[in-house]
């Protein structure tokens, strides 16, 4: 019995280790980082005999690539960990099975983010065959903890730093080739994450005296923080239309019903407009438009026949580009309008900074995209969630979140979910994308 032998094999390979990351860092098993490390270096041999190579923490790596040049540092990142699977999701085909059916690849992974991961190594190896070397130093940033927040990224961005390293431009997970992106419009959209919302938690608490549920008081510390919960709820933060949706619709407007194209032609003059219809066409596309805040978390007394203490409930927040931390606590203050309900601030994230799109780098993605997916109508946008690349944002001006697959609705929602599977042939592209994107680096 040999090895894998193809770009599908070896992809499946790697699908088939369960690099599970867990919130609670107790349950990650080692075992399985290092299987996925002895396999990526069976299955990449060349890659890992000539790219210098660093780890980083526990499992991640960081491998450098010399170029001609070093003025123009590029970084191509992904993430070995995956989310969990639950028991009570039901997977057409088992999760780690890696099993082909009808030209799918089925797995935990495929999407988030194996496929990107071997993808980069497949060009990485097959270039090194051929004796090719790249016009600028490459990088390979492979995260192992991305999804619990990220450790590991944090760690690569200081260890770049510390080599004064400053990348022109930073290529992570994110967007895709999305297909029915948008109702209405047929071609699919190649969205390019520019900036990320913040992900910030608070804690709302009401402290009292306690004390026997026989002899209550009226507004007590239960009442009073669901009085502060319906004031958050009843008044969402202010809708706008970012930079990067702007130029969204703009580039979509030729492809929009014909109702909608004056709104998008014209989406800068129209702002109020289209942040008005982006909130009423439901809670995803309301997302676009604002930060967004929601009680996630409720405590109060442990007994039922004891009067809480101390209740408190946490907020989940997501800061749309422009607004921040400090400006989101100030504005609950203002909304809840109640001084015995302390604000405190848990976790906090700033949303990342926009990267540019009028820019050389940001075109070399595009002409990338147009080349290997021509049907697709490459834009911008605001991604809703957080990857690792956010900490590259420190030493970056051009962070940009694409994964060069194509992907269908279903098959976005199957991320961090059940029946995740990528095409075969779409895999192929993907490699395709990767290998042209390093092949016209300048
Ligand atoms: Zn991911």
């Amino acid at each position: 019995m040999g090895g894998p032998t193809t770009a599908i094999e070896r992809l499946q390979s790697l699908v088939r280790i369960r690099t599970v990351s867990y919130a609670d860092r107790e349950l990650i098993d080692p075992a399985p980082f290092k299987e996925f490390a002895r396999q990526l270096a069976a299955g990449f041999p060349l890659l890992h005999a000539k790219l210098d190579r660093t780890v980083v923490l526990d499992h991640g790596m960081l491998f450098h690539w010399r170029g001609r040049g070093a003025e123009r540092p590029v970084v191509l990142m992904a993430h070995i960990d995956v989310v969990p699977v639950e028991e009570s999701d039901t997977w057409q085909h088992p999760a780690f099975g890696a099993e082909i059916h009808d030209g799918v690849l089925w797995g935990r992974g495929t999407l988030d983010d194996k496929g990107c991961l071997a993808g980069i190594c497949e060009v990485v190896e097959s270039l090194l065959g051929q004796g090719f070397v790249p016009a600028q130093d490459v990088w390979l940033s492979f995260g192992c903890d991305e999804e619990v927040m990220g450790k590991a990224a944090p760690e690569a961005v200081r260890i770049l730093q510390d080599k004064g390293i400053e990348p022109w431009f930073v290529l992570d997970e994110g967007g895709a080739v999305a297909h029915d992106a948008f109702p209405g419009v047929s071609k699919p959209l190649a969205v390019i994450g520019v900036t990320e919302k913040g992900i910030t938690n608070v804690r709302l608490s009401v402290d009292g005296r306690g004390g026997h549920a026989s002899m209550p008081t009226r507004m007590d510390t239960t009442a009073r923080l669901a009085r502060a919960i319906l004031r958050l709820d009843r008044s969402p933060f202010p809708s706008s239309v970012p930079a990067p949706t702007i130029e969204m619709f703009r580039r979509l407007a030729d492809h929009l019903p014909l109702a909608l194209r004056p709104l998008a032609r014209n989406a800068e003059r129209l702002k109020p407009a289209l942040a008005r219809a982006l909130v009423a066409a439901g809670p995803e596309s309301a997302a676009m438009t604002r930060t967004t805040a929601v009680v996630t978390t409720l405590s109060g007394s442990p007994a039922n026949n004891v009067l809480a203490s101390r209740a408190t409930a946490g907020i989940n927040v997501r800061i749309m580009v422009g607004d921040s931390v400090s400006g989101v606590v100030e504005r609950i203050r203002t909304v809840v309008k109640d001084e015995r309900v302390d604000v405190e601030v848990v976790e906090s994230n700033e949303p990342s900074p926009l990267s540019p799109t009028d820019d050389d780098a940001f075109r070399l993605l595009e002409a990338t995209i147009a080349t290997t997916f021509p049907d697709a109508v490459p834009t911008p946008y605001v991604m809703m969630g957080a990857t690792d690349s956010r900490f590259f944002t420190a030493i970056c001006d051009r962070v940009y979140r694409f994964a060069p697959f194509r992907m269908t609705r279903a098959q976005r929602e199957s991320i961090h979910s059940y029946d995740e599977r990528i095409g075969i042939d779409d895999y192929l592209d993907g490699i395709a994308f990767y290998r042209r994107l390093i092949e016209a680096i300048r």
